[in-house]
């Protein structure tokens, strides 16, 4: 469908000078950007965006959507409870049912906060791709196999990755474990492998606390996990790993030199009580971050705008420096790096890029005046600031409307039926 956005300001990028004009979409793509109007685009739709402003939409590069059927019944414990005590005995249950009403659930959130682009981590992916296929977002799917897993990992990997690598331009799959801890040597070794023989980038949750860290070195000769991964072989053609809240100096440079974007979780890592991602080093080291809100049983919201001033707040807290961490830098993690990092061709809005776009309310007390909006972005807005969603060139959210394939009171009732049963299941009520 061809559509034109006009009266608008628009964020091209976030480090570019906010421009008032229209945004012309065709076929899920930007035609063009401009500060004069198009007469020669022949809208099928035109959408008056009110002299608010329209960015990149946002990209989640860490999720485990169906875990929203999760919120609320594992919070207040440390990691290893909250994941071995709680989460563990509730996913020994699941069905293929529960994943795609869960990820329906997040999705509904997704996109009234805004983010147009997710990676996730789950069972049944095929059953998330579906579930985002309906919203019409950007998917990373990412391989999350453990030794407990019971199938053979090698061969779905073979599969999943031989199905969506070349399926359209808004789907891929990253070969992946869920993390060093729960992978035997063999196993990662088999990733690695099949990595090594396609050229795929891989998927991992990597040095999300100290425990995990401490217990890597001590089980594998003081090989820290992104160390110890690469001696195997895990990150030769780069990817993407999730927290990396205690890589040290020498990691960093390791991330750096394989290609790896490290997923900053703050809320996630600050509700879990595990710690502060070192980003002003990875920074400094040349490395782009990109963001993640991962699931809804760690964090819980899944609010880019929190993710954002987290991003850069916990930075200046925790180096004592307000200068450290920009606005602009926080935008861009949130959107074009996280897109480049996934390898969809989004987070800018540019002629040829994926027309994944959100509309932010300026008329509330909190955006004005407007002497910066990005700063007004990133310190002031909350999830209420998304006017739309525009998912590949699709409305995907309006104004409190939900265009996702499902309606948002039946995901609603299948949910709470589901998470009611999967209590009881895991024996806890
Ligand atoms: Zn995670």
């Amino acid at each position: 469908m061809k559509i034109k956005f006009f009266n608008a300001k628009i964020m091209v990028h976030p480090n570019a000078p906010v421009i008032e004009g229209e945004v012309c979409v065709s076929d899920g793509r930007i035609v063009s950007v401009s500060d004069t109007p198009s007469p020669d685009f022949s809208a099928e739709k035109s959408v008056d965006c009110g002299g608010n402003l329209l960015m990149s939409g946002f990209c989640n590069a860490h999720s485990h959507a169906a875990m929203s059927l999760f919120r609320g019944v594992a919070d207040d414990l440390p990691l290893d409870k909250w994941l071995f005590d709680r989460i563990f005995p509730m996913e020994d249950h699941l069905t293929q049912d529960d994943v795609y009403w869960g990820s329906m659930l997040q999705i509904a959130e997704f996109v009234k906060n805004g983010i147009t682009c997710m990676a996730d981590m789950y069972f049944y992916p095929e059953t998330v791709y579906e579930a985002a296929k309906n919203a019409n977002l950007c998917i990373a799917l990412c391989g999350g196999a453990n030794s407990y897993s019971t199938y053979d990992v090698v061969k779905f990997t073979e599969e999943m990755y031989s199905k969506y690598s070349t399926m359209s331009d808004r789907v891929r799959y990253f070969p992946g474990l869920h993390a060093e801890y729960t992978s035997e040597e063999k196993l990662i070794a088999a990733v690695a492998d099949f990595a090594a023989e396609s050229g795929a980038p891989t998927y991992i949750h990597l040095s999300e606390t100290l425990k995990e860290v401490g217990e890597c070195t001590v089980r594998h000769g003081g090989l820290t996990p992104p160390q110890y991964l690469h001696k195997l072989g895990f990150f030769d053609n780069g990817g993407l790993a999730a927290h990396c809240t205690y890589a040290d100096k020498d990691d960093i440079a390791l991330l750096k030199q394989c290609g790896v974007t490290p997923v900053i979780n703050g809320g996630s890592n600050l509700k879990l009580a595990s710690g502060v991602a070192p980003v002003c080093a990875m920074l400094s080291a040349g490395i782009k971050p990109a963001l993640g809100t991962d699931g809804s049983a760690s964090n819980n919201a899944t609010s880019f705008f929190r993710e954002m001033y987290l991003y850069s707040c916990l930075q200046k807290e925790t180096m004592k420096d307000a200068s450290v961490v920009s606005a602009e830098q926080a935008l861009s993690a949130a959107t074009e790096d996280g897109y480049a990092a996934l390898g969809f061709e989004g987070g800018r809005l540019e002629a040829g890029r994926l027309a994944d776009m959100v509309l932010i309310d300026l008329s509330q007390p909190y955006m004005r005046p407007l002497s910066n909006v990005r700063k007004n972005i990133v310190y002031s807005a909350d999830s209420s600031s998304v006017l739309m969603t525009i998912a590949g060139g699709k409305i995907v959210y309006d104004r409190g409307n939900y265009f996702i394939g499902e309606p948002l009171d039946k995901i609603y009732s299948e949910c709470e039926g589901r998470t009611k049963r999967l209590l009881r299941e895991a024996g806890f009520h």
